[in-house]
């Protein structure tokens, strides 16, 4: 393993009160793209086309990404057993690792290893927890051998799914610090949100961290709108770092997981493919940006339907110029809406007849 000299750590940003930016979404980003089956959502592009996974980490840190998420989400045993390609289970998992770790030391970010749900934990499995156990030991360890700085658990609806991931973290991962986010499905007692198994989620939080988790919180399934609110109740109560990672999508207090999305329109199911028309905007990101540092999360992100874009206007939102930031918006310029000198003069009829429409004018 190359032992260059690395950036600081996850740990130590976070207790100097530092944010820290980790842009996810590449299941959705792949199939969007055409190089990934909706569906099984196995991120064989790894194996196909290993330029393009590369491209797409170096394309989130320009835009502001301080971790580079090995992209070895659902490259586990029960997702490559469903497509007929087990075999490939370890050479998906090193390429996705050694390419993360090779564009984070020439980006100086961080690289995280990446486990998640694996579908198999329920009852009628047989030895589920075993079988469970054994896929975080063989992802957690080449994320370790290909010098991960962290490990991120992810997309976990049962609480003792996301705790048997934080214990596979301390066994097998040791030092390396961990961050461990369930997805908040619709699941309610006393009318607060709870995991699939039935726990609050601030307690969840809690007792996670109590397990050993470095950072705790949500991630995919809800938007920012219906994700915020369990988060301002997580704040209020937890001591461990926490994290925020939406989906980017308008989820609603009637929908608050992207899954159950109805078209505003025609009141159609929208997930997982037609999900594009209750897209976040900038804005909203931006919103979110802001509010999340109003609450003190300081790990943040963005999941399913993130795109650089996103990620550039949450790295502003927090005010950082990313390197693609040099690209942000300069409507100054523009022909209609802007006012620089520079413009040819499109004449005062010709803006009213279209500025009327146009919401925002900068200057
Ligand atoms: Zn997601």
């Amino acid at each position: 393993m190359d032992q260059k000299k690395r950036c600081k750590g996850l740990m130590e940003r976070l207790r100097d009160g530092e944010t820290v930016i980790c842009a996810e979404g590449y299941l959705f980003v792949f199939e969007r793209r055409g190089y990934l089956t909706a569906g099984s959502y196995v991120p064989e592009v790894v194996l196909e086309h290993p330029e393009l996974v590369r491209q797409q980490y170096e394309e989130f840190v320009h835009a502001g990404s301080d971790v580079v998420l090995a992209f070895t989400y659902y490259a586990h045993r029960e997702k490559m057993a469903l497509i007929g390609r087990e075999d490939d289970l370890q050479r998906i998992n090193k390429h996705a690792l050694r390419m993360a770790r090779e564009v984070a030391d020439q980006t100086g970010t961080l690289m995280a290893g990446n486990i998640s749900n694996t579908n198999l934990f329920v009852d009628s499995v047989p030895n589920y927890r075993e079988k469970v156990w054994q896929i975080f030991k063989e992802q957690i360890e080449w994320a370790v051998e290909a010098g991960a700085d962290f490990i991120v658990g992810e997309t976990f609806s049962d609480f003792g799914e996301a705790l048997m991931a934080v214990k596979a973290c301390k066994e097998f991962a040791k030092d390396i610090p961990c961050v461990v986010t369930m997805a908040a499905q619709q699941g309610q007692v006393n009318g607060k949100p709870t995991t699939v198994d039935g726990v609050d989620y601030v307690d969840a939080f809690n007792k996670l961290a109590e397990a050993g988790a470095d950072v705790v919180g949500l991630n995919c399934a809800r938007g920012p709108a219906t994700m915020l609110p369990v988060m301002e109740e997580a704040v209020k109560v937890c001591k461990a770092p926490l994290a925020a990672v939406p989906v980017m999508y308008r989820t609603t207090k009637e929908n608050p997981n992207f899954m159950s999305s109805k078209d505003p329109l025609t009141g159609e199911s929208l997930f997982p493919v037609n999900l594009d028309c209750i897209g976040c905007n900038r804005q909203d990101i931006h919103d979110f940006g802001k509010r999340v540092q109003e609450l003190g999360i300081k790990y943040v992100g963005l999941c399913c339907g993130n795109s650089a874009h996103l990620t550039r206007s949450l790295a502003e939102s927090l005010g950082r110029k990313p390197p693609a930031s040099r690209y942000s918006a300069d409507l100054n310029k523009h022909w209609l809406l802007g006012h620089d000198d520079k413009l040819p003069s499109v004449g005062q009829e010709s803006k009213t007849k279209y500025a009327p429409k146009l919401t925002k004018v900068e200057k």
